[in-house]
This record gives structure tokens, C-alpha cells and sequence, in this order.
């Protein structure tokens, strides 16, 4: 397995050619399938849910990096587990007992995400820390892809990484929103090892492999 891991997200896609972009995401060596979910209420945008999970499950191998932009999470955990999501993060805004919800991931066999929108800061998702596998950073506010990255987000990246070594923690940091060939060393940088990309990948001008390559050769 990579050390650093390429996520891209399939919400970028052109979604009439969704098999052979997953074939080209998973041929160029992407390490997971990013799946951005909203709700059209914990954010404005409407995406997908647990069919098109379980529809992306059919067409590829890599693992499903859900991320739930929605509210009340618990109440679907279930289904895109069953779906075939292979990790399932949460955001600490809509979940009031988040170690409750990171445990019933886990008892779905899921590894357990935490995420927080850019205004929230690190405090509201220190204490669970201990129990996440992933930990993911956005760096735009989330919505809608290809958003201008934050760059004030950086420094979150490196706190949480600084916290999660102090525990000697081995969950993933990843970062999502606006990552491309010039922020994603910035965020390596400080500390993150997974790397959401959407744009970068999905509307690379040499297509999907080039897209995926040219992340890559920024993590040798
Ligand atoms: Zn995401």
C-alpha cells in the first residue's frame, strides 16, 4: 500500500461514463474512490445516497471513501455499509454523540471518519480522536467541487497531525476541497497523507490517468 493515498471524487466524474472512469481511476494506481454525499440540508447541494454506492461497489475494487454531508449520519450508516462503503466519516456538526456514531461505524465492519467544516475548529473533535480511523480536513466549504482551496486551512492539518501523533494515532489525515498539483504539497507538507481530488483528476486535460499521475509524482 502507498504511504500517501490518492482519493479521487467520483462526484467530479462525468457520471454517463461512470465504469470506465473508475477502470481509468483504478488502472492510473488511485488508492480509494472518494463519495461525496449530500442532503440538501446540512449543505446546499443534493448528490447521491446508498444506490449509487452500492452501483460504484459493482464497477471497482478500490475502497469507497464516504464522506456524509448530511444530517442525522446514523440513520444511513447502515444502508451504505451494506451498500459496500468501505469507510464512512462523519461530520462532528451533525452527530451529538460522535462517539456512539464512530462506534457504530465501526460495528458495521467501516473504518470511522470525523470531518469538520473550515469555521469549526480542532477542539470540537479532540476527544474523540482516540477513536477515529480517518480524520478528514476540508479545505473549502462543502457543497459543491471545484471551490478555490482555503489556504487558512493549513495550519489545521498541521494541528490535528500534531495531535494525532502525540496519541500515536495511525488514523489517516486526509483533505478534501480544492487539492491539486499546487496545494497538495502545501498539505503533504503539513502533515496530511490521503488526498481528495476532484478537478485535478476528473477534468485533467490528458484524462483521468494523467490527472492521477501527476498527483503522484508530487508524493515520490
Ligand atoms: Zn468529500
Amino acid at each position: 500500500m502507498n504511504k500517501y493515498l490518492i482519493a479521487p471524487s467520483i462526484l467530479s466524474a462525468d457520471f454517463l461514463r461512470l465504469e470506465e472512469s473508475l477502470a481509468a481511476c483504478e488502472a492510473a494506481g488511485a488508492d480509494w474512490i472518494h463519495v461525496d454525499v449530500m442532503d440538501g440540508n446540512f449543505v446546499p447541494n443534493i448528490t447521491m445516497g446508498p444506490f449509487l454506492v452500492g452501483t460504484f461497489k459493482r464497477a471497482t475494487r478500490l475502497p469507497l471513501d464516504v464522506h456524509l454531508m448530511i444530517q442525522q449520519p446514523e440513520r444511513y450508516l447502515e444502508a451504505f455499509a451494506k451498500a459496500g462503503a468501505s469507510h464512512l466519516t462523519v461530520h462532528v456538526e451533525t452527530c451529538p454523540r460522535l462517539p456512539e456514531t464512530l462506534e457504530q461505524i465501526k460495528s458495521l465492519g467501516c473504518l470511522a471518519g470525523v470531518t469538520l467544516k473550515p469555521a469549526t475548529p480542532v477542539s470540537t473533535i479532540e476527544s474523540v480522536l482516540p477513536f477515529a480511523d480517518l480524520v478528514l480536513v476540508l479545505s473549502v466549504n462543502p457543497g459543491f467541487s471545484g471551490q478555490a482551496f482555503m489556504p487558512e486551512t493549513v495550519s489545521k492539518v498541521a494541528q490535528i497531525r500534531k495531535k494525532l501523533d502525540e496519541i500515536h494515532s495511525c488514523a489517516y489525515l486526509e483533505v478534501d476541497g480544492g487539492i491539486s498539483a499546487d496545494t497538495l504539497p502545501v498539505m503533504k507538507n503539513a502533515g496530511a497523507d490521503a488526498f481528495v481530488s476532484a478537478t485535478a483528476v476528473f477534468k485533467h486535460p490528458e484524462g483521468i490517468e494523467a490527472g492521477v499521475n501527476a498527483l503522484r509524482a508530487l508524493l515520490q
